[in-house]
């Protein structure tokens, strides 16, 4: 079965510089995997929109917004020779970086619509930057605006739907996700992470629509399938979602320098498959999946890869 594939050329003009692990080769990589493997000509290709800011205020303060904006301009950095801005220690922006945000955040909204509107069961989008740490009014670990949260935000406003689940296999907790969604009654948030680890939270004062299952430093893909068993599937079964967002973060392998987890690519294929099952019984098989971390290209590619052939079905 094809999947929708949504990218567009300007994520990658979005540079942090030299060195920095969140690096436009990184969707090179993804790319150089799918076409080795064959995938890359089996998928339906569409090009990125760039998301509103009504879309982007469903869950960010319209403040923020206008400054993230506001750096496209020369005028908003100091020195416009060498135009660029720290926005937190670890978040460079820069001139285009908000083409790029605004590529990712409506990559989510178009396979939104592409799914809600029947044109395809499930969707990819390839987009950098990437989201989850985004906070409300705040951006954070690499990340501007909160694309899956934008996209969950999109099929409830946009389509009525009443269940929407979201769930993180990312290295690191999705606290932007969780801090755009905590409490709204039609979203369930579903992560797991390495703990204690970057950005130290998720374990305390957790919402009440909130599913948090961190994992010690070192545990491998039987810790990480324990976790997704006892903890995701039972709230995923009784919450019974029409459309499942995958926050799809590749940086708990065990080839992957940023963390201390060991999963590998049949962990991957493992939980998209749960996942599949889950969007077949409660969501006729919706289910949209957007790129978050991942920074060893290798195993970032092959991951990729592994995670697409499973919701084309292929497996
Ligand atoms: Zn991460």
């Amino acid at each position: 079965m094809t999947i929708a594939y949504i990218y567009h050329p300007d994520c990658l003009l979005h540079d942090m510089g030299e060195g920095h692990p969140e690096c436009p080769a990184r969707i090179e990589a993804i790319e150089d995997q799918l076409k080795a493997s064959h995938l890359f000509d089996f998928v339906r290709h569409y090009e990125a929109p760039l998301a509103t800011v009504g879309q982007l205020a469903r869950v960010h303060d319209k403040n923020y917004i206008s400054r993230v904006l506001s750096y496209s301009k020369l005028e908003a950095y100091v020195d416009s020779e060498n135009p660029h801005a720290y926005l937190d220690p670890d978040t460079l922006i820069m001139p285009k970086t908000p083409q790029a945000a605004l590529r990712s955040a409506g990559a989510a909204v178009l396979a939104t619509d592409l799914v809600m509107t029947g044109k395809t069961k499930a969707a990819f989008c390839c987009v950098r930057p990437p989201g989850h740490h985004a906070l409300r009014g705040e951006s954070m670990g690499f990340c501007f605006f909160g694309n899956v949260a934008v996209g969950a935000a999109h099929a409830i406003a946009e389509y009525g739907v009443q269940r929407v689940a979201i769930v993180d296999f990312d290295v690191h907790h999705g606290n932007g996700t969780e801090d755009l969604v905590q409490n709204n009654p039609n979203i369930l948030f579903c992560s797991t992470f390495q703990h204690p680890f970057y950005p130290y939270c998720g374990t305390e004062n957790v919402p009440s629509n909130v599913v948090n299952a961190p994992l010690a430093a070192g545990s491998d893909g039987e810790k990480f399938r324990a976790a997704v068993t006892d903890y995701w599937l039972p709230a995923l079964h009784k919450f019974m979602p029409q459309i499942i967002f995958i926050s799809a973060g590749f940086d708990a392998h065990y080839d992957d320098d940023m963390s201390s987890l060991r999963l590998v690519e049949r962990d991957y294929a493992w939980v998209t498959q749960e996942l599949l099952n889950v969007a077949d019984k409660y969501g006729e098989g919706r289910i949209i999946s957007a790129l978050e971390g991942g920074y060893e290209l290798h195993s970032l590619g092959r991951s990729v890869t592994a995670h697409l052939r499973v919701l084309m079905r292929m497996n």
